[in-house]
């Protein structure tokens, strides 16, 4: 359900400092030097005097959805989110098939409303649906404020987030304490096809899966192919070889590419492609990759990594019954990593 009541309100931000006559940003890298009145570059964040406003204390979208749509395949299989979306974007992504959300401001087919939210009112939705709360489609960096105010409540919801991890190494440290999860997009290695796809330099992204690896959040990665930038098995082995640097149990997630937003003009990614992608990650020696379309259940599908039994089996949009209980694989025992339901919990 795209939301349709009134527009975004302007509410107090945090993440700034002043510098000079300037107010300056710290929320993501590009680190947005403002002038009275004047919006930053995510067209969210704006200064007023000597303060600086978010647009992002708000969601444009509701959905209930199994948390296997994120995606997380790790994550307390078979539950379900709320999934927001607080407007804005850190990146311009040529090929943003979330575009109309995320280049809130930007473009002028884009989404030009969000619903006011509050931390309590969105917590207790949450609650009556027996789901987390996830912030995805746009960037939930932005939604900095919104996080801090969810885990400040006296029963703080578990909170998961779809991100681009294009944040500040301080913001990355203040926030990852308050998520549970976070499925971070790793789009190219190479930092000037980053720059040029995204926007954005990729450093950071790396430093921010770090940060949240070091401070125990639960962390999956999503390359999306996109042809000319990591819609090749040399990008792949790349990618790969820096995920199994950090850990070779994180789930990797390879997303088929399909032509939208500037990048119209592309076929979508052959299966065949994503079928070799996934022997060369495996090749490389991550246990967990994925393709959630395009090579049916078989993408979809958990192994033990040691006896190759299957762990989980999930469908296009959500896990398989019969749920695993604990996280053992139940023919050889190997501890599969994740989090996941507990023996004993209802
Ligand atoms: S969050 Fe927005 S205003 Fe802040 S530095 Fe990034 S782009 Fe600029």
């Amino acid at each position: 359900m795209i939301a349709s009541t009134p527009a975004v309100q302007w509410r107090p931000a945090a993440f700034y400092r002043t510098d000079g006559d300037r107010l300056r940003c710290t929320l993501c890298p590009h680190e947005c030097r403002l002038t009275d009145g004047e919006t930053g570059y995510c067209r969210v964040r704006r200064r007023r005097g000597f303060a600086l406003e978010t647009a992002t204390m708000a969601s444009a979208v509701f959905h209930l959805d199994a948390v296997e749509k994120k995606p997380f395949y790790h994550y307390y299989p078979g539950t379900e989110v709320l999934t927001t979306a607080p407007p804005g974007c850190t990146m311009r992504c040529s090929y943003c098939i979330n575009w109309k959300l995320s280049q809130y401001g930007r473009h002028e087919q884009a989404c030009r409303r969000a619903e006011p939210v509050s931390a309590q009112g969105l917590a207790d939705r949450a609650e009556a649906a027996g789901a987390a709360i996830a912030f995805s489609y746009s960037e939930p960096v932005l939604a900095a404020e919104l996080t801090l105010a969810l885990a400040a409540l006296p029963r703080p919801p578990r909170v998961v987030w779809k991100t681009n991890g294009f944040m500040t190494a301080q913001a990355a440290a203040r926030l990852a304490p308050h998520l549970d999860a976070v499925n971070i997009d790793l789009k190219c290695l190479d930092d000037a096809a980053h720059r040029r796809l995204t926007g954005a330099p990729v450093g950071p992204v790396l430093d921010t899966v770090e940060t949240f690896l070091a401070a125990g959040v639960w962390v999956e990665l999503s390359t999306p192919l996109i042809p000319g930038y990591s819609a090749d098995l040399q990008a792949i082995t790349a990618i790969a070889g820096q995920i199994r640097s950090w850990g070779s149990h994180i789930p990797w997630h390879l997303l088929r590419f399909s032509p939208d937003f500037r990048m119209n003009d592309h076929a979508p990614t052959h299966p065949d492609l994503l079928r070799r992608a996934v022997e060369t990650a495996r090749a490389e020696g991550l246990m967990f990759v994925y393709v959630e379309r395009a090579l049916a259940e078989a993408g979809r599908r958990t192994h033990c990594p040691r006896c190759h039994a299957v762990f989980l089996a999930r469908d296009i949009q959500a896990a398989r019954l019969p749920l695993p209980v604990g996280e053992n694989c139940r023919d050889c025992g190997f501890a599969i990593p994740g989090r996941w339901v507990s023996r004993g919990a209802s």
